[in-house]
């Protein structure tokens, strides 16, 4: 492996990385292919480091190493998998230089959204540590006919996960979905985004650091389209997080296998400000919403929708805040915006700018593309009076662009947030906490913050997080994060033989004690009724 680029070298001169770091990391990719791609700094364009380019013969070896793995990993006891889960979030913590220097390298970040990345791991460990040996122990189910009937749901892992996971939260969006699968006693092949498999392939050494047994975690590295198909053709499970058209064609592959997946996909998130809004705040909030990692966050603000009556303050505190922040590609923490993450997503961003200006847009600030700062570097830009039909209005940028629009009343902003096929996140702003509850429960999005951007609602991390519509399926975060990986099954018994009639009893009489046991089973408390007493 060479660092060709002289920008390059002077970038990982700014880090603790080597190229021989990086060409360690590498190597821990078991693959027969010889073929290579190289990863690519977005900061510099200059070359990072090559990874191997997995083949189907490579990933279908993965999955067997991960499946012979697997039976003896189910069988090592949950509170010792915990634990193993639980050390490998301190490492997270301790190496956190090593990995921040690794995110900002591959992503184009700034320091500061890089570490938002780090800090979720070890919560998400130490959450499903905690809450895991619960979720996968047996449960006890009310019978057919109690006491003469019992019935138990036991609990077993799915099998091998396979988890397909995207560039823009490399480290966050691969974890959050490994850890509760490993937690599950499932094991686990992980296919990252070729453009970012060093972050990666630095956690699985971490796993591995912290007592994960050789096969419990694989990693997989190449294009999608080869890696990705075959993958899904041997596992169990996916875990999918990436775009709305790559999450069609993995669900139709999952459907092919009759296999079950969950889909985290794209957004075009509203952020909607009431007439009781302190709009200084919701500036604040506005550009955490619409700026952070560049915008390339799936519940990212596109659509602002603000009262009539606080619209000229809010655009007067918002794009005053906006143009404070200072972007750069620094490895510190001075610079509020990095980059974009290449070349293709940069021609995206300004395409649609281009596209909302050319139909009778205005710009309030930015709508620029900045190769003084770095070659992919795209100022956070605010459009306002944005043709419905525009590709801003519709499609999901990802990337620092939000159109801001006045509405009369808090009806008309729900209805405009709702007027997307997407529904992954929402902001609310509100001076009433009550009305803010309120307004949420009317928007289609499957999480919603009331006076917060989107990180009340992510770092919630015992409540569900998923997407409607085109934004997914299923749910990662909170119990359901962990159920997903596991296959429930029914074992019922019977203390008084067969549920049938009695040898010799008249079938109608058989069918007359039956409507009265019938009556008296509706009278029985179900799981949920004795719930309701308790509380
Ligand atoms: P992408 O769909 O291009 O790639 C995501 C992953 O899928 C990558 O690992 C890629 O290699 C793999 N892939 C590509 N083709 C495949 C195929 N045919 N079969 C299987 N896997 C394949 O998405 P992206 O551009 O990397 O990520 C950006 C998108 O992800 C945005 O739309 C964003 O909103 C979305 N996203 C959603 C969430 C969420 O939680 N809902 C989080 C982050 C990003």
């Amino acid at each position: 492996m060479t660092i060709e680029s002289e920008t390059t070298a002077a970038a990982l001169s700014a880090t603790q990385l080597s190229p021989n770091r990086l060409e360690t990391l590498s190597n821990r990719v078991a693959a027969d292919s010889a073929e290579q791609f190289t990863v690519r700094a977005p900061a510099t364009d200059g070359e990072i480091g090559d990874v191997p380019a997995c083949t189907e013969r490579d990933v279908e070896r993965a999955v067997e190493r991960a499946r012979d793995a697997q039976s003896n990993w189910a069988e090592t006891p949950v509170d010792e998998r915990a634990t193993i889960l639980e050390r490998f979030g301190d490492l997270v913590l301790k190496h956190r230089a090593e990995l921040l220097d690794l995110l900002q390298l591959e992503t184009g970040k700034s320091r500061r959204h890089a570490v938002e990345e780090v800090l979720d791991v070890p919560l998400t460990c130490s959450y499903y540590a905690d809450s895991g040996p619960t979720a996968v122990t047996d449960e006890r189910r009310r019978g057919a006919i109690p006491p003469a009937t019992t019935a138990s749901v036991t609990k077993n892992p799915v099998g091998v996960v396979g988890v397909i996971s995207p560039w823009n939260y490399p480290l966050t969006l691969s974890l959050t979905d490994v850890v509760p699968a490993l937690l599950a006693g499932n094991t686990v092949v992980l296919k990252p985004d070729e453009k970012t498999p060093f972050i990666a392939l630095a956690l699985v050494e971490l796993l591995e650091r912290a007592g994960l047994p050789d096969g419990v975690l694989e990693i997989v590295t190449g294009a999608g389209s080869v890696a990705g198909p075959t993958l899904i053709d041997h596992v169990d499970y996916v875990s999918f997080t990436g775009s709305t058209e790559t999450g069609r064609i993995v669900a139709a592959r999952a459907g092919r296998n009759l296999i079950d997946c969950s889909l985290e996909l794209g957004g075009k998130n509203p952020l909607v400000v009431l007439d009781d809004a302190d709009v200084e705040e919701a500036a604040r909030g506005a550009v955490q919403a619409c700026f952070t990692n560049a915008g390339q966050l799936c519940l990212a603000a596109e659509r602002i929708y603000v009262d009539k009556s606080v619209y000229d303050a809010f655009v007067d505190a918002f794009v005053g805040e906006t143009r404070r922040l200072s972007l750069g590609t620094g490895f510190d923490f001075e610079d509020d915006v990095g980059s974009l993450i290449d070349g293709d997503h940069l021609e995206q961003v300004e395409t649609h700018v281009e596209d909302a200006v050319d139909s009778g847009a205005s710009l309030l600030t930015g709508g620029r593309h900045r190769p003084d700062v770095g070659p992919f570097c795209y100022e956070p830009t605010i459009l306002t009076g944005v043709d419905p039909d525009s590709l801003v209005a519709r499609e999901e940028t990802f990337g620092p662009v939000v159109s801001v629009q006045p509405v009369p009343d808090a009806e008309t902003a729900i209805e405009a947030a709702n007027d997307s096929p997407y529904g992954l996140n929402a902001s609310v702003w509100t001076g009433s906490r009550d009305r803010g509850l309120e307004v949420a429960r009317e928007i289609d999005c499957g999480t919603v913050c009331v006076n917060d951007a989107y990180v009340s609602g992510w770092a919630a991390i015992d409540a569900p997080m998923g997407g409607v519509g085109d934004s997914g399926l299923g749910r990662r975060h909170g119990p359901e994060g962990i159920d997903r990986y596991l296959e429930t099954r029914t074992i019922a018994t019977s203390r008084v033989g067969p549920l049938d009639a009695p040898p010799g009893v008249p079938t109608s009489w058989y069918a007359r004690g039956m409507v009265t046991l019938t009556r008296l089973q509706r009278r029985l408390p179900t799981a949920a009724s004795v719930a309701r007493w308790l509380r």
